[in-house]
């Protein structure tokens, strides 16, 4: 099938701009793996490097990372895709691309630890402007746009508090200070969520976790909307120098055949599990957005496909309960990411987001007795097996110590 824009989620996932080898025929795209590519004269030479079709160097693209960029770009609804060699070297592209010494950028306050971190301890010393908000409530964007903001990054959902983002009328509000929408959509994956088609300006991801989903790789990738900010975004990435290898983008390739099957399934179990929790009486709190009482359950059904395969709760006993049933589980493997086949478990508040200041922290809501757990695609009665059996002994040895 030669154009598959308008087929099923999966076809898109498995064909999307994908075809076999135009030399040999492979089905698999094959791992092009050289740095360099010989040009037949002088006059070759200099028409690629004036613009015409054609491979240079592989910082400056290479036809295993091409099928990659494509396949997203096509799942994301975008002109073209930016692949990079981690989520953060995408993220960072896209910073260093729109913010300049007198810029301001506002952002999510609960988003990914390092890419809050990197704008508060290195963009600074350039005099880069930053306001962190609780995005979920879009009068704190609209209240923190300055003249000079140049960018509005959000991430939804939100990592660990899996708040959600209005990211059509976010686009509105960015649109209307003249600052484009950025979006990370690590947590949703393209299968559940499209930010371009709401008018979003740039999506980021990191590829590590659902769209490479297989725990062995670390990339990401860059899809901008139209051709002029994709451009613009190019010329910075390259010369940054934090573009894709070949062999990692092949990796991710062949991972993300499997992302619609695997996001279905883990999202499955997370819903399950996240019954399974609020119903037990050890838990204090759950958080879902595939709950029925989840406060943004209506924005998640109105952007996503689905709630996503992230649940994240607390456990009576505070902190010391929580660290306890981290060490008693035996299934869920201990460990930050996500997005994985394998069901991992962490503990924000002294991993992830230990980095960001005690009160921003908090402020953020992500408190001390916050765990959270990125389910994966084991047998369910497994995963529920293994929680309640860690549930009776982080509550049990805490009914202990107490005496
Ligand atoms: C992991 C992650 C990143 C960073 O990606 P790397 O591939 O580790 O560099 C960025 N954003 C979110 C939401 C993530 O989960």
């Amino acid at each position: 099938m030669d154009d598959v824009s308008r087929a099923g989620p999966h076809t898109r996932i498995i064909h999307g701009g994908q075809q076999a080898d135009p030399h040999t025929g492979a089905v698999s795209m094959p791992i092009y793996q050289t740095s360099t590519f010989a040009f037949t004269d002088a006059d070759e030479g200099a028409a690629r490097f004036g613009g015409a079709a054609g491979c240079k160097y592989t910082r400056l693209g290479n036809p295993t990372t091409a099928a990659l960029e494509r396949n997203v770009a096509l799942l994301e609804y975008g002109c073209g895709g930016l692949g990079a060699s981690s989520g953060m070297a995408a993220i960072n592209s896209v910073y260093l691309t729109f913010l300049d010494s007198d810029a301001h950028i506002v952002a999510t306050d609960c988003m990914y630890g390092p890419s809050r971190t990197v704008l508060e301890t290195e963009y600074t010393r350039f005099g880069v402007q930053m306001t962190f908000v609780d995005s979920s409530h879009l009068d704190n964007v609209a209240r923190a746009l300055r003249p000079n903001t140049k960018l509005v990054y959000i991430e939804t959902p939100a990592n660990p508090t899996l708040k959600l983002t209005d990211i059509a009328r976010c686009a509105d509000i960015a649109h209307g200070a003249g600052a484009l929408l950025a979006v990370d959509n690590t947590f949703a994956s393209p299968y559940l969520q499209n930010p371009l088609q709401l008018g979003a300006d740039i999506v980021v991801h990191s590829m590590t976790k659902f769209i490479n989903g297989h725990t062995d790789v670390v990339a990401g990738m860059i899809v901008a909307r139209e051709e002029e900010v994709l451009e613009r975004i190019r010329k910075v990435h390259v010369n940054i120098g934090g573009t894709m290898d070949p062999h990692q983008a092949w990796l991710v390739l062949r991972g993300i055949k499997t992302l619609g099957l695997r996001v279905e399934r883990a999202q499955e179990n997370a819903r399950a599990l996240a019954y399974f929790l609020q119903r037990h009486s050890e838990v204090a709190w759950v958080n879902y957005p595939g709950l029925v009482d989840h406060p943004q359950h209506a924005l998640m059904k109105q952007q996503m496909r689905g709630p996503g395969a992230i649940v994240c709760f607390g456990v009576r006993g505070g902190l010391e309960a929580g660290r306890r049933l981290i060490d008693s589980v035996e299934l869920a493997t201990l460990a930050v990411s996500l997005g994985g086949i394998e069901t991992l478990i962490e503990h924000p508040a002294s991993m992830t987001h230990a980095g960001v200041a005690l009160e921003e922290r908090l402020k953020a809501g992500i408190t001390d007795d916050l765990v959270r757990i990125a389910v994966g695609c084991e047998d369910y009665d497994d995963l529920e097996k293994d929680l309640e059996q860690a549930l009776e002994k982080a509550t049990t040895e805490a009914v202990a110590g107490a005496r």
